[in-house]
């Protein structure tokens, strides 16, 4: 792990620790994730709301990260929605596609950004659904220093 923090402080990514593996947002953080609303809700600075990555894992078993807005996921080879309800889906397990006979372990069908699977998570809080993009240079970064294809999504939490 402190090899992808230390990668992400050199890009500007990260900025002070708030506390360990907590940190503030990096001098660079806005020209490395793509704010898509014309009013994003960044609060940048060391109060306790403003927006803050934390660094999560490294996990020894991938995990299945969701929250409230979890939605069905699609088969990755025809795209159309499982039918069983998605809370139901076990990642580890396998899911057959009822539509094209698709079969594949649940992690593997399209979550659609409203999931991950994976051992280390790279949190940004006060990010709403969809408002916001990792950019090209961030997840090139985050390949280089892990030798791993990153992907993002979006959690809500009641
Ligand atoms: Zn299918």
């Amino acid at each position: 792990m402190g090899q992808i923090v230390h990668a992400l402080r050199k890009i500007g990514f990260l900025g002070n620790p708030r506390e360990p593996m907590l940190f503030d947002i990096g001098p660079e953080y806005l020209s490395l994730i793509t704010y898509l609303g014309c009013s994003p809700n960044i609060l940048t600075g060391e109060s306790e709301n403003a927006t803050a990555v934390r660094m999560c894992g490294i996990f020894d078993l991938p995990r299945f990260m969701h929250g409230e807005n979890l939605k069905p996921p699609r088969c990755p080879s025809c795209r159309k929605p499982l039918e069983k309800p998605e809370a139901t889906v076990v990642p580890e397990q396998e899911q057959t596609c009822s539509h094209c006979g698709f079969s594949a372990s649940g992690h593997k069908y399209d979550w659609r950004h409203s999931a991950a699977y994976g051992r280390v998570f790279i949190e940004i809080s006060n990010v709403f659904e969809s408002e916001a993009v990792p950019g090209e240079m961030l997840t090139d970064c985050l390949s280089q220093a892990t030798g791993e294809v990153w992907d993002y999504c979006y959690l809500r939490r009641g």
